[in-house]
């Protein structure tokens, strides 16, 4: 067994205050036996000294405990609180940071978004819970239109600013419990919970258009930008996988059609 050293410093101060409990023990012990000493023809002088020798040695031993813990123990003791105080600290920088380590492994950092691992992960979790209820799950999926070719007019850092534009836009118009995410490129998805098709519709025709109004300014060029979109609605048996591929699907066929355009 190994002992830390202010366990040590602890083990030596009390044995030192034992030590000088033992002596005092038998000091009073000596000190009873007096009147016997002084009634008969015994050393009077060598008891009273041996008594006083006892005496000193309690005041040795007490004062020695008393340094030891005032210069050795006490110290110990600070350093180790600082330490603890340290530790704690860095715990907790740490796990601040696996926090943030965490967030940014499920945010988009262009777009301060939802990235595609949340995505995926959130649209599993909600059909999950869907599948309990009698309620409609809805799903959009949104591609800009010839975004390429925005970047290969204006150049990369103005269609970055129409992703940024893009998202605050979706932001804005979906609702708190809406999973609106960055898929990857210039795609993005919404999960709209307890919407039918009907409203599913309505609300991408709202941000379709809000899109396609929404000037993006970048220095001093201004343009426009349209979305395609598809739209799907949770048939309560299908996979999460194949309700997005069923959406996907829909995407295409507004491409096909013609782009800046709703296809369910
Ligand atoms: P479509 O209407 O058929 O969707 O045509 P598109 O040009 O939008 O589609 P395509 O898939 O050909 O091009 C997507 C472009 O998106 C290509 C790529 O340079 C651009 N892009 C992807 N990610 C980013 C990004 O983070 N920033 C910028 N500025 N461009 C991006
Ligand atoms: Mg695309
Ligand atoms: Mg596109």
């Amino acid at each position: 067994m190994r002992f830390h050293k202010s366990e040590s410093a602890f083990i030596v101060f009390i044995a030192v205050i034992l030590a000088a409990g033992v002596v005092i023990l038998h000091a009073y012990d000596v000190l009873q036996d007096s009147p016997r000493v002084l009634a008969g023809d015994e050393d009077v002088a060598g008891h009273f000294n041996y008594l006083s020798h006892l005496l000193f040695a309690t005041g040795v031993l007490i004062a020695t405990a008393l340094f030891f813990g005032v210069f050795f123990i006490y110290p110990l003791i600070r350093t180790q609180a600082k330490e603890e105080g340290k530790l704690r600290a860095m715990t907790k920088s740490l796990s601040d940071r696996s926090v943030t380590l965490e967030q940014a492994a499920l945010t988009d950092a262009l777009t301060g978004m939802q990235n595609r691992r949340y995505f995926d992960e959130a649209l599993k979790e909600y059909l999950e819970e869907f599948s309990r209820i009698d309620k409609p799950v809805g799903l959009m999926i949104f591609d800009l239109d010839h975004f390429k070719q925005v970047n290969d007019t204006h150049g990369h850092d103005v269609g970055d600013e129409a992703l940024r534009v893009v998202a605050g836009c979706l932001k804005d118009m979906t609702r708190y419990h809406d999973v609106v995410a960055r898929l990857g490129g210039e795609e993005f998805a919404v999960v709209a919970p307890n919407m039918d098709m009907e409203k599913l519709t309505r609300l991408a025709e709202r941000i379709r258009k809000g899109i396609a109004n929404m000037p993006i300014l970048s220095g001093n060029v201004r343009i426009r930008i349209t979305s395609s979109v598809g739209l799907a609605v949770w048939d309560h048996r299908e996979s999460a996988e194949d309700f997005f591929r069923r959406a996907d699907q829909q995407l295409y066929q507004a491409k096909k059609q013609g782009r800046n355009r709703v296809s369910a």
